[in-house]
């Protein structure tokens, strides 16, 4: 998919760093826009920052997230495959879930990010994140993990959120995260073999 200059990135992540929209926003405070590769063809999206992922400006450092980080690496991607984001971008408390203020107001930033990064495929992590970027969702995530969405102008494959996942006693759907992982590469690497693949597609 064509790109955009890293000049019209850079004015998307101001209006964002300048924006106080609801009432997440603290002043002074720092936001997570994003990291990986503003070139990138594939974008995770999930939910929300917390304290911890604003500080380091990364996500997926706990226990859960270094899971699934190597789980995106065992379906083939590598670093420079991949934007990571969220759709809220302040820090969201403890226990809390973003309401529909702050949903609403930070999913126009975020149709903007999508917009200038430009990724082929979105997928989305967990049923709360699919529901606030495509709205108009009525399904539950175990029916629509997997499918390729087309929508806002790509293509978005929901999954479940790794977490959620870890929580679960069954291995089975840790294999349907996996599988809808390397549905998302072969989507956008269809002619590239895997580099190194350490586990084996389920069947
Ligand atoms: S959560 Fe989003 S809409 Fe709310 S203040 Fe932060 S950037 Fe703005």
């Amino acid at each position: 998919m064509q790109k955009n200059s890293g000049v019209i990135v850079d004015s998307v992540c101001e209006q964002i760093n300048s924006c106080a929209a609801c009432s997440l926003c603290v002043n002074g405070a720092q936001k997570f826009i994003g990291q990986g590769d503003i070139q990138a063809e594939v974008m995770i999206l999930d939910l929300f920052p917390i304290g911890r992922d604003i500080l380091r400006q990364r996500l997926y450092q706990d226990k859960a997230g270094k899971w699934f980080l190597q789980l995106l690496a065992d379906a083939g991607f590598r670093r420079g495959d991949l934007y990571m984001t969220t759709l809220v971008k302040c820090p969201v408390p403890k226990g809390e879930m973003p309401g529909k203020v702050s949903l609403k107001s930070c999913r126009e930033h975020l149709l903007k990010q999508i917009e200038v990064i430009n990724p082929e495929v979105v997928i989305t992590l967990g049923e709360s994140t699919l529901k606030a970027l495509l709205p108009e969702t009525k399904k539950k995530i175990s029916v629509l993990r997997g499918d390729a969405i087309s929508a806002l102008g790509r293509t978005i494959i929901p999954t479940y959120h790794p977490t959620w996942v870890l929580s679960q006693a069954k291995k089975l759907r840790e294999d349907e995260l996996y599988k809808d992982l390397w549905r998302s590469y072969e989507l956008v690497f269809p002619q590239t073999k895997r580099r190194k693949r350490i586990k084996k597609i389920p069947v």
